[in-house]
């Protein structure tokens, strides 16, 4: 088993030790006899940092990047390496460097994590059954079985950040015990792992919450900087709350204040201003949208009318054949509807171009031909898609080029 430094000083962030033994995969790695580099575990992400060599004159040097750290079933740790391995065998003294700015990052989001965990235990007795660190933000799922508050509302997540940021400010220390597992059954953990191991390494936040825990924490809770919650979401268990803690809660302000900021130049406004103009931007827009339909369905019938008056009547009944640009499928499909309709003896076969090219094809009840079947034929041409039924039928092409001619191969079957 690998010595754990960091189980006794989750500052240590240079060490000295041994390479134990090297692993020749695709990915370089190496187990060494003692370390201060973190493996992913209990929802903590894995330190990076180097491992360096050379330090005694007899050694040749080296810099090796440490990409990644895991545990290995047998208890082992192992470094994953960026560079081939040179010089590096069973016996060889080395130097670990831990990255400390990613170590203290994740120092402050777990040691959050333990805060919070408790506030959420005093004040709504609703218990963390996991943790998650990812690389912007961390969460806990809280387990929520008290049928009398079946769901997390916000003066909860606001309640619980209040309490966890109070006992940040106070500054209480943060210590690490080892016990007996039967000690630790008569000290009241907020959460008592498995039975695996005879001796437990506990978390100790003075007079707040006490649990086992394997990872890097503050020594003092100060050095969390402060905690933000964020979003929560239903999980099958309970709830899911989202945090940032330290460093990275200052990062996740900056970057809303500057989305907000941003938004609230495109309204000329002041930042807090931004949901009122929203909503009344958001509302001009819908009261705009029913004047354009009243509007559109006005000139479509209008524009019928004017067709309808100006095409001459032929074996009985009028063929209108019009491409348009700039107008959408929908108004093209209004158009043919209203001439289909304002008299029992039109065809319509109508294109457009722009915004996006489509066809409509439409006649009035009681005329012989098949539009459905018309439209595939003159959509093959084209190679666009699209169908319907007798009366009326629409799709859409691919591009505009030969619309015009094949609208008039289907005008020209139609006898035209
Ligand atoms: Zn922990």
């Amino acid at each position: 088993m690998t010595d754990r430094l960091y189980y006794h000083d989750s500052f240590l962030y240079n060490f000295d030790a041994e390479v134990r033994s090297v692993v020749e995969t695709e990915r370089p790695a190496i187990v060494l006899d003692r370390t201060a580099f973190y493996p992913t575990s209990g929802g903590q992400i894995h330190d990076t940092g180097w491992i360096v060599t050379g330090e005694r004159e007899s050694e040749p040097g080296g810099r090796f990047r440490v990409t990644e750290v895991a545990e290995a079933e047998d208890g082992q740790v192992v470094h994953y390496l960026e560079a081939p391995l040179k010089n590096l065998q069973p016996g060889t003294h080395i130097q670990g460097e831990i990255d400390a700015a990613r170590r203290r990052d994740h120092m402050q989001q777990h040691s959050a994590q333990h805060v919070l965990s408790a506030a959420f235990v005093r004040l709504f007795n609703m218990p963390t059954v996991s943790f998650h660190m990812a690389d912007d933000y961390c969460s806990i799922d809280l387990q929520i079985d008290n049928l009398d508050t079946p769901a997390l509302n916000k003066e909860q997540v606001e309640s619980a950040e209040r309490l966890a940021n109070e006992i940040i400010l106070e500054n209480r220390l943060v210590e690490i015990r080892f016990v007996t597992r039967d000690e630790a059954a008569k000290l009241g953990l907020r959460k008592l792992p498995p039975a695996e191991r005879g001796q437990l390494r506990l978390i100790d936040i003075r007079d707040f919450d006490l649990t086992a825990c394997g990872g890097t924490h503050v020594e003092q809770t100060g050095q969390i900087g402060g905690v933000f919650l964020r979003k929560t979401e239903k999980v099958r268990q309970g709830y899911r709350v989202e945090f940032v803690a330290g460093q990275r809660a200052v990062a996740t302000a900056r970057r809303d204040f500057d989305t907000l900021t941003e938004t609230a130049a495109l309204f000329s406004a002041g930042i807090y201003d931004v949901p009122q103009q929203a909503r009344k931007s958001l509302d001009e827009i819908k009261s705009l949208r029913k004047q354009l339909e009243q509007t559109q369905e006005e000139l479509v019938a209008a524009l019928a009318a004017t067709l309808l008056a100006e095409t001459p009547e032929d074996q009985g009944r009028k063929l209108v054949v019009r491409t348009f640009s700039g107008r959408d499928l929908n108004f093209i499909k209004l158009l043919a509807q209203k001439l289909t309709r304002q008299s029992s003896a039109v065809i319509a076969l109508l294109a457009t171009e722009s915004p996006q090219p489509a066809l409509v094809f439409a006649q009035s009840a009681g005329q012989p031909y098949d539009m459905g079947k018309l439209l595939k034929e003159t959509l093959a041409k084209l190679g666009g898609r699209g169908g319907g039924s007798k009366e009326l039928a629409q799709g859409g092409a691919p591009t505009a080029q030969g619309l015009n001619a094949a609208l008039a191969a289907a005008a020209q079957s139609l006898g035209r």
